[in-house]
């Protein structure tokens, strides 16, 4: 166990890649196999919101303890993140010593913990990757540890191993993050606009960038695939750089000709707690001479709930710069609602997996009814995503949603379908342009 408490903050990225790179050097020279475990404890939030936060700190302090309880002095534990650890087993055989491992946390766990009297459990999901089998290096190794994790999260099990089998095509996450390294540079990259439409007025108030991928070997590489990627790998910064760019770029022109017209672009809970992301905001607007109020960015429920007193902190200095949020994804988290109510927001997007059969199922319904009136509650937009027939577009503006996006109104198009979509849609747009006879 550590002599201090120091040895259990969080560290740098570099300098956790430099620790493993050290430890996988020293395995490969004896010629050993090591392991490679990313825990991240996700009742972590549930501990802050329900015992508050100074708790949640205790509980993590003792999670740290049990965790370098769990396992032998030899093997290397690091804090990577507020509730993630990174744990190499070093001189394992194969995956099944891993599992023994995964086993062993998973069976201490079952004994709660002890906060305040309270006997508080612990829920902890792990990624697991093998080295040499999965990585030859341990900037790798990190990345498919963290990919098992996410795929652990998201299929809310309490374990996964990285699978070297293909995820998209044939072609491996490693491969993919390769290719993606390339695609600025190689114009493979592209923004598709999607117009929404203001239910209250009948008109097209603005757009949601999205973001497309046409690499020469993998073809059209769909974003459901490279953002999770890119995510992990940390080139979503430099995604998110290109995109605003291209994205205000494209709006300097928008907003010039159509008074009310917004941009809205998708920002990743990776680029959220990332130090520089208000100055490159900042620099993108002023780049292109943007008005903050012409931009919406769109941050998901669980990005924002992730580490919830950081986020508001971001979310406080983005409106700041005039610029108006949007909570994407809305009903598929578990947002605190008295934490919405101190978050800066101007909007909740209703996911739209409530949206598309909510004309046939009854509690589809029930939940953008009552999520419509919540965010009124609390004086927020609301607009719905995958709106994709009439039925459901008269539906919602009974209900008073007041905005709509989806493919009834029209798919994702380049810029200059989108000019062409508001020349000749039955939606109007409010316009400064004498060019465009709305009348
Ligand atoms: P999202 O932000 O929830 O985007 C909405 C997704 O729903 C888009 O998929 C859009 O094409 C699709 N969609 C729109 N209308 C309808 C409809 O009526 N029916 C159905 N079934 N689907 C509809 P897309 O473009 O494949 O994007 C997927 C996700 O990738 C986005 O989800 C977003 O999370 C992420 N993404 C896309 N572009 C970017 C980007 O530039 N930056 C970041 N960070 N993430 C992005
Ligand atoms: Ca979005
Ligand atoms: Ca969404």
């Amino acid at each position: 166990m550590p002599e201090n408490r120091n040895e259990y903050a969080i560290r740098s990225r570099s300098s956790i890649l430099d620790q493993l790179g050290k430890e996988l050097l020293l395995s490969k020279d004896n010629n050993t196999s090591s392991g490679l475990l990313v825990l991240r404890v996700v009742s972590l939030h549930d501990v802050n919101i329900i015992h508050g936060y100074e708790n949640g700190d205790d509980f993590m302090s003792r999670f740290s303890l049990f965790i370098h309880e769990v396992f032998p002095k030899a093997d290397l534990i690091i804090r990577i993140g507020n509730n993630e650890f990174a744990i190499l087993l070093k001189d394992i055989l194969n995956k099944n010593h891993i599992l023994l491992a995964i086993n062993k946390i998973l069976r201490d766990l079952s004994n709660p913990f002890l906060i305040k009297n309270e006997q508080v459990y612990a829920k902890v999901s792990i990624g697991a990757a093998l080295f040499p089998d999965d990585a030859r290096d341990a900037e790798q190794l990190l990345i498919c540890a963290d990919t098992a994790l996410a795929k652990a999260v998201s299929e809310v099990k309490d374990y996964s191993f990285f699978s070297t089998q293909s995820i998209f095509k044939g072609y491996s996450n490693v491969e993919i993050s390769k290719e993606l390294d390339k695609a600025i540079d190689k114009f493979e990259l592209s923004l598709l606009y999607q117009p929404k439409i203001d239910l209250q007025k009948n008109e097209i108030c603005g757009a949601e960038c999205l973001m497309r991928w046409t690499n020469s070997m993998m073809g059209s590489v769909p974003p459901d695939v490279f953002i999770p990627i890119a995510e992990s790998t940390g080139q979503i910064m430099d995604l998110t750089v290109w995109s605003l760019n291209v994205a205000f770029k494209q709006a300097q022109q928008w907003c010039s000709k159509w008074s009310g017209f917004q941009i809205a672009v998708n920002l990743s809970a990776a680029i959220l707690y990332d130090p520089n992301i208000i100055q490159m905001i900042k620099s993108a607007l002023n780049m292109w001479s943007i008005e903050g109020d012409k931009v919406i960015l769109e941050v998901t429920e669980s990005a924002v709930m992730l580490e919830p007193e950081h986020s508001l902190e971001v979310l406080k200095n983005l409106t700041e710069l005039g610029l108006h949020l949007s909570i994407d994804d809305f009903g598929t988290g578990y947002s605190s609602l008295a934490y919405l109510k101190c978050l800066p927001v101007a909007e909740l997007k209703i996911d739209k997996s409530f949206i598309l059969d909510m004309n046939k199922n009854e509690d589809d319904k029930m939940i953008v009814r009552t999520i419509i009136e919540l965010a009124h509650n609390f004086k927020l937009s609301v607009i719905a995503e995958g709106v994709e027939n009439r039925e459901t577009m008269i539906a919602l503006e009974s209900l008073g949603c007041d905005k709509a996006q989806g493919y009834y109104i029209s798919r994702p198009v380049t810029d200059s379908d989108l000019n062409e979509f508001i020349q000749s849609s039955e939606w109007k747009i409010n316009t400064n342009d004498p060019a465009i006879d709305q009348s």
